[in-house]
C-alpha cells in the first residue's frame, strides 16, 4: 500500500531529473567517477532511493542514498483533505484568471514555476490551499490587474459585491492600473 502510494507521487508531481539521479559519484576505492548502477530500490519508508553502484575502472561496488523530499509536496484541502501538489491544475487555475488576458503560456508557466520553487524552499512538506492562493495572487498582481482580481473574487469567495469592490480599490492603492475596472465589468 505504502509502495501504491509513492509511485503515484512520482506520477503526479514533475521532479527535477537532479533529484533522482545523482550524478558523478566519487568511487570510494579508486576515486574514479565512472560507476554504473546495479539496483535502484526505494527504502521501506518510501523517503530514499537505495542504488547499488559499480565502478567501471575498478569494479567495486558501493551503495548511495537519495532523498526523495521533494516527492512530499502536498496540498491541504479546506475540507481538510490531503493531496498531491498537482503543477497543471495550478496552471489551469491561473489560465482561467488570465482568460482572454494578454499573458503568454510561458509568463503562466513561470508564475507556476516561481510557486513551487518558492514552496519547496520555505520546507513545507504540507501546505493550504489558503498558502498556495496567496501565493498565486502575488504572482497575478505582477501580471495583470484583471487576472488580479479575477482570481482574488474566487479565492476569497466574496459574498457582496462591496468585498468585490473593495478589492479593486485596494489594487488601485497599490498602483494598478485604473483601466482594470471598466475591462472588469465587461467581461
Ligand atoms: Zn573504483
Amino acid at each position: 500500500m505504502l509502495q501504491k502510494k509513492i509511485d503515484q507521487s512520482i506520477c503526479c508531481v514533475e521532479v527535477p531529473l537532479s533529484a533522482l539521479f545523482v550524478h558523478n559519484m566519487r568511487c570510494p576505492k579508486c576515486g574514479s567517477l565512472e560507476d554504473k548502477v546495479i539496483d535502484s530500490r526505494l527504502s521501506k519508508d518510501g523517503g530514499s532511493i537505495r542504488r547499488r553502484r559499480e565502478c567501471l575502472s575498478c569494479e567495486d561496488r558501493y551503495t548511495t542514498y537519495e532523498e526523495l523530499e521533494r516527492l512530499e509536496l502536498h496540498v491541504i484541502k479546506r475540507d481538510g483533505r490531503h493531496e498531491p501538489l498537482d503543477r497543471h491544475k495550478l496552471l489551469g487555475s491561473i489560465a482561467k484568471a488570465c482568460e482572454k488576458r494578454p499573458i503568454g503560456i510561458e509568463e503562466m508557466e513561470g508564475a507556476v514555476g516561481g510557486i513551487i520553487q518558492e514552496l519547496e524552499s520555505a520546507q513545507d512538506r504540507e501546505v493550504s490551499t489558503r498558502v498556495i492562493g496567496a501565493r498565486v495572487m502575488e504572482k497575478l498582481h505582477a501580471l495583470d490587474p484583471v487576472a488580479y482580481v479575477r482570481y482574488a473574487s474566487v479565492y476569497r469567495q466574496f459574498q457582496e459585491i462591496g468585498d468585490f469592490l473593495d478589492e479593486i480599490e485596494s489594487f488601485e492603492k497599490r498602483g494598478g492600473r485604473t483601466s482594470a475596472q471598466p475591462e472588469l465589468f465587461k467581461a
